[in-house]
């Protein structure tokens, strides 16, 4: 029978089309341009790491994982956190391994965020947040950041300073969450000790839980400490901390990453998880748990890459880009208001047909796309390609 009939599909997400990384990626590797733009490292990781992988590939461990992560990793993980942050979570009921840091947050984010509930984001904000909320039935609420040049009414303002107070204005008892991301993708700012205080003080008498992803955590330059939400008592108890081995230890292809979360948090978490993957790549897990044994592997990263940021800005220095430096991430972003006041999305197109030096219009990163003529550039690529990036973006 010949029938007209078409089931009519509603998109859940009608405004979402595909990622900006996927998009100057696929233009970068068409026009053979330096690709500074989707966030990944130029250069592969340690050998060491991918023979401990064949190691237990070989001795097959090729079968599901359990549903929270191979016990040694989740072990690994609560004894990082216990080094480093002074942080007690209990590796069976308080961590939980996950496929990479997106499926960490989209569950985090599930288990808590209910249809009409607002969460309060800061924006300019990494693509994921804002679609796991709304699929939910959540509403965003957005604290707009801004680089320095644009608003000069906050005193003493450095790129992308939180204003607390409209924070607080912002707060309404419909909100159940407050999203937090430091080191800050795509600005590379880093939360300080008061941005933590006064996030505490906000939400210590209010049924408010936060996600922190905080997947730069290890990569913060000029001396900078990470100051990761678990080490506020009052935030640790209501907090979901998300990490990722991708950033990490230069495996952003293997999506392996974690949520660290008090136990009633994480027996949520996981109610998710179990059905969104059940479980994470199983040879991986053992081999990143004795990875994680040498904490060298991950302290060298400030060092490295505070190298490669400067090895990129000492390149621009005669440009006429204006920036102030990372303070962590592998991301750089700069002012091009004193070349051109073309938007940033269009200059990021020519640069990348023209000059060969792809990178992210920040613009992307907003709601309204806001545009204040800034680009993202990710420096984790070898010295070689940085200079030669450098070089043809100082003759704009
Ligand atoms: N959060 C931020 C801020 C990121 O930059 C990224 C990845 N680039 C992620 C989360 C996702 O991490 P993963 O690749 O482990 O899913
Ligand atoms: N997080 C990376 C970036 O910001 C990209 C991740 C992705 O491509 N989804 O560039």
């Amino acid at each position: 029978m010949n029938t007209t009939f078409r089931p009519s599909l509603q998109s859940k997400l009608p405004a979402v089309g595909t990622t900006i990384f996927t998009v100057m990626s696929k233009l970068a590797a068409e026009t053979g341009a330096i690709n500074l733009s989707q966030g990944f490292p130029g250069f592969d990781c340690s050998p060491e790491l991918v023979s401990l992988v064949e190691r237990y590939l070989r001795k097959g461990f090729n079968q599901y994982a359990p549903m929270t992560g191979v016990p040694a990793l989740r072990e690994a993980l609560a004894q990082k956190a216990l080094e480093q942050y002074a942080v007690a979570y209990d590796p069976d009921s308080e961590v939980t391994v996950t496929s990479g840091a997106t499926e960490a947050l989209f569950a985090a984010i599930t288990a808590v965020v209910r249809p009409g509930d607002e969460v309060i984001v800061f924006e300019p904000a990494y693509d994921s947040y804002v679609p796991a909320i709304e699929l939910n039935g959540g509403i965003p609420v957005f604290v707009t950041l801004t680089p320095s040049e644009v608003d000069s009414s906050i005193a003493n303002a450095s790129d992308y300073t939180i204003d607390w107070q409209e924070v607080s204005h912002k707060i309404t008892d419909k909100t159940r969450l407050i999203l937090v991301n430091t080191p800050h993708n795509p600005t590379g700012r880093v939360w300080t000790a008061d941005d933590i205080q006064q996030l505490a003080d906000l939400v210590h008498d209010r049924d408010i839980w936060v996600v922190s992803d905080e997947v730069y955590e290890h990569i913060l330059f000029d001396g900078r400490v990470h100051h990761s939400l678990m080490t506020h008592p009052t935030l640790q108890e209501r907090t979901f901390v998300v990490g990722s081995f991708g950033k990490t230890f230069h495996i952003t292809g293997w999506k392996v990453g974690y949520c660290l979360a008090p136990k009633a948090l994480t027996t949520e978490f996981r109610k998710i998880h179990q059905y969104l993957t059940f479980s994470t790549v199983t040879p991986i897990q053992y081999a990143l748990a004795d990875y994680l044994q040498n904490p060298g592997h991950y302290r060298q990263l400030p060092d490295f890459y505070q190298r490669k940021r400067d090895l990129f800005l000492d390149g621009l220095r005669q440009s006429r880009f204006r920036f102030n430096p990372a303070e962590g991430s592998f991301f750089q972003t700069v002012s091009y208001a004193d070349i051109t006041d073309e938007p940033d999305y269009e200059l990021a197109v020519r640069l990348t047909k023209e000059i060969g030096v792809a990178s992210i219009p920040v613009s992307v990163f907003y709601k309204q796309k806001n545009d204040y003529r800034v680009l993202r550039f990710c420096f984790a690529k070898d010295d070689a390609i940085l200079r030669e990036a450098a070089e043809r973006l100082s003759h704009l």
